[in-house]
């Protein structure tokens, strides 16, 4: 009965595989004709500054209203439309649509100069055309270069050779910032951090997340994170700490200098309408930008 078993397991495990072949499949064949019919859509997470809790900005994440399968966030279809290549044409769309919501809240809200954060894939960074539609974009919209930051991940941006890497610099001279994403999840090249035309980085969630829990074999000790917000800032970067999610942790870091945090504890990704109400309103975690 042992071997039975092991075939009906097998048999099973093969038919998952098959079921989640075919869906993702499904998918990306169906990503083209939904980015023309507008089922992709922007949320956006709030920057909160620490030393002053003001809204320093917003992160841009993409999402797909499927008409069949509901809401999919970005780890559903994010990779597949880098297999396909399509992510090139999404994430010009995520990136035009990001900008001209920046620059509408720079025209409802004259008070508030926001920094909108958007995502960037390694294969976008890989087109040397990226520097163009950089460039075509800020005019269209007229948002300022400084005002947009564009995030790559760390394995990303510490594979980005010869072409990409100046594609980077590219887009750097143009006055737009760049910062290293989910920082701590990959190999961190400390020493080539400096070589790298970045202005901020994010610590990943695990190394916030580690604040929280009680020394152990796997905790990361608050001296290693003091030291390495202290080396961002020795390196002129920005710090930003992801997936604040409680008061201790947001207290914890603003006693390390981080710079700006982001995460469940000041607010989850929300419609652009959401950031709007919350510019007008008085929000305890939130404060209205000053000046
Ligand atoms: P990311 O850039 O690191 O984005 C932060 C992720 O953390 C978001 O997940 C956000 O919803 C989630 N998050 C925010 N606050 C908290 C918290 O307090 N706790 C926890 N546990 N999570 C929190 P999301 O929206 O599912 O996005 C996942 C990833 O997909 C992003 O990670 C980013 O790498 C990628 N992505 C999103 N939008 C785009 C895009 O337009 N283009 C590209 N290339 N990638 C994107
Ligand atoms: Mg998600
Ligand atoms: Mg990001
Ligand atoms: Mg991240």
């Amino acid at each position: 009965w042992a071997k039975n078993d092991g075939r009906d397991r097998f048999a099973l495990f093969d038919s998952d595989r098959h079921a989640v072949a075919v869906s993702r499949y499904r998918l990306s064949a169906e990503m083209p004709q939904a980015l023309d019919d507008e089922q992709f859509f922007l949320e956006y997470q709030p920057l909160i500054r620490l030393d002053d809790q003001a809204l320093a900005g917003v992160e841009a994440l993409v999402r797909w209203r499927h008409p069949e399968l509901g809401l999919l966030g970005p780890d559903k279809f994010i990779e597949l439309a880098e297999h396909s290549g399509l992510i090139v044409r999404l994430g010009r769309w995520v990136l035009q649509e990001a900008c001209r919501q920046a620059q509408q809240w720079r025209r409802t809200h004259p008070d508030w100069h926001p920094l909108i954060s958007v995502n960037l894939s390694p294969r976008q960074v890989a087109e040397p055309s990226i520097v163009d539609d950089v460039v075509a974009i800020l005019a269209e919209t007229q948002l300022p270069p400084g005002s947009l930051q564009l995030e790559l991940t760390e394995s990303a941006l510490m594979s980005a050779k010869g072409e990409p890497l100046s594609t980077l610099h590219r887009i750097a001279e143009l006055g737009v910032r760049i910062a290293l994403d989910d920082f701590g999840t990959g190999y961190s090249n400390l020493a080539y951090l400096s070589n790298l035309p970045i202005h901020a980085l994010k610590l990943a969630g695990p190394f916030v997340a580690a604040l929280h829990r009680p020394a152990g074999p796997d905790a990361i000790d608050i001296d290693i994170l003091t030291m390495l917000v202290q080396l961002a800032h020795t390196l002129k970067l920005t710090v930003t700490a992801e997936e604040v999610e409680t008061s201790d942790q947001a207290e914890l870091l603003a006693g390390l200098h981080c710079d700006l945090a982001q995460g469940w504890h000041f607010s989850a990704a929300c419609s652009a309408s959401a950031v709007t109400d919350l510019l007008r309103s008085a929000h305890p975690l939130v404060r209205r930008p000053s000046r």
